[in-house]
């Protein structure tokens, strides 16, 4: 597995604006029934990964307006709860994400949720925002719920709601930028 120094890892270079999948009505990528799209891209390169074909910065189709519309439709059904980004990395491909997340609270506001999974911490988000990455903190403060951190398969523990290692955190995003500092999230 591989960390990143403060500010090393940016969208703007790495990201080709590809998306590697996108699953509508599932219920394992959060809570509710949602839809999930998975950005093509990650270098954190941990043991194990569930999705190893997502690495490539062109793994899969560019993302599109068409892709945007079938989404935006998506989220519209009365049962979906809400948006996932995961991946890849979605916050080394904040052009995409934050393209369609500004979409969906054009179009939903706060009525639809949005989850997000990332080998990056929380803390180490702030300190790419220290470093200049500012499009990461922009990424965070537009969502609600951070799955943070690595998967790290020494901590696998497969009992664990939402995530796969002991080490991963599901935090409000909302309530940690507000509070500078990591909060859990909690079922509404
Ligand atoms: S951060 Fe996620 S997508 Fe990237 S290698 Fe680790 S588990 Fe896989």
């Amino acid at each position: 597995m591989r960390t990143p120094a403060p500010g090393q890892w940016r969208s703007e270079k790495l990201s080709q604006g590809y998306v590697a999948d996108y699953k509508p009505f599932v219920m394992v990528d959060g809570e509710g029934v949602r839809c999930s799209l998975y950005v093509s891209g990650c270098l954190f390169a941990c043991e194990g990964c569930f999705n190893e074909s997502a690495w490539s910065f062109r793994c899969g189709e560019p993302y599109s307006a068409a892709l945007e519309a079938r989404i935006l439709d998506d989220l519209g059904h009365v049962a979906v709860q809400g948006l996932t980004l995961l991946g890849g990395e979605p916050f080394l491909n904040t052009g995409v994400c934050l393209r369609i997340v500004g979409a969906l609270r054009a179009r939903f506001g706060r009525a639809k949720d949005v989850w997000c999974w990332s080998g990056y911490t929380f803390e180490q988000i702030m300190d790419e925002a220290r470093a200049g990455s500012t499009d990461k903190l922009d990424l965070l403060r537009s969502i609600d719920v951070l799955v943070d951190g690595p998967f790290e398969i020494s901590q696998r523990d497969l009992s664990l709601p939402f995530r796969g290692s002991r080490n991963q955190r599901v935090l409000d995003a909302r309530l940690s930028c507000a509070a500078g500092r990591a909060v859990e999230w909690l079922p509404g």
